[in-house]
């Protein structure tokens, strides 16, 4: 399915059915194989579908989607759990002072924001900055999971419990799962702590800890290919 309109329509029509039958917890990653329900689309194609999205209650306090920036080709994609304030006023993700803290944490193994992808499991800011429920990932999710498969990344790095837990389909909390790999359709994934964390948590050990993860989903890009 290569035509963007037909890719529109199967996207539309997932986002609908979950929300058709209910669905509140979804694990879309767990299963071997995996099924790939939302086919390979460019990302112009997927913000499009998403459009004026009303499909959860994310949607009543937001003031911008935020979608996800980045090259579109990236090797390295990071993964965090929804925008906060200043990302819904600017309507771009990591732009406040936990976006400079990830900034940082780009740097530190050598590569610039512009030459990764950054995005969010739910496109509008959750009230408070609490954690996206469970319906909310449900229905958001998938516009993540496409946004994968047409950056297709070598390596993800998911940032803190919520992202984690729906690329891996797992229960576990971040400090289990932080530097042991796992994998999201095939994409080695290295989770490690939200930059929000590090900021609230600014020990030199949580920063040693960090950087290993970060040097690891490094040095997976440099093995060769
Ligand atoms: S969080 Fe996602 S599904 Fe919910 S309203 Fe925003 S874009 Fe739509």
């Amino acid at each position: 399915m290569s035509d963007p309109a037909d890719v529109r329509r199967a996207l539309a029509s997932w986002v609908g059915y979950l929300g058709d039958i209910g669905v509140r917890e979804l694990d879309l990653r767990a299963a071997e194989p995996e099924p790939r329900v939302v086919p390979v689309a460019g990302l112009a194609a997927i913000r499009e579908t998403i459009g004026d999205c009303r499909r959860c209650k994310l949607c009543e306090a937001r003031t911008n989607i935020v979608f996800g920036v980045g090259d579109p080709h990236a090797r390295l994609m990071f993964v965090g759990e929804g925008p906060g304030a200043d990302e819904d006023a600017r309507g771009e993700p990591f732009v406040g002072r936990a976006g400079q803290k990830l900034n940082e944490m780009i740097r530190s193994i050598g590569l610039q924001r512009e030459q990764v992808y950054i995005a969010n499991v739910v496109k509008c800011r959750p009230p408070g900055n609490r954690d996206p429920e469970p319906d909310e990932v449900a229905t958001c999710s998938p516009f993540l999971f496409a946004q994968i498969e047409a950056i297709a990344p070598e390596v993800i790095v998911t940032l803190g419990s919520p992202a984690t837990k729906t690329l891996l389909g797992t229960r576990a909390g971040i400090t289990a799962l932080r530097g042991k790999w796992g994998s999201f359709r095939g994409i080695p994934v290295m989770p490690t702590f939200h930059p929000a964390y590090l900021l609230r948590a600014y020990t030199v050990e949580n920063r040693k800890l960090v950087f290993e993860d970060l040097k690891a989903a490094r040095a997976r890009l440099d093995e060769p290919r």
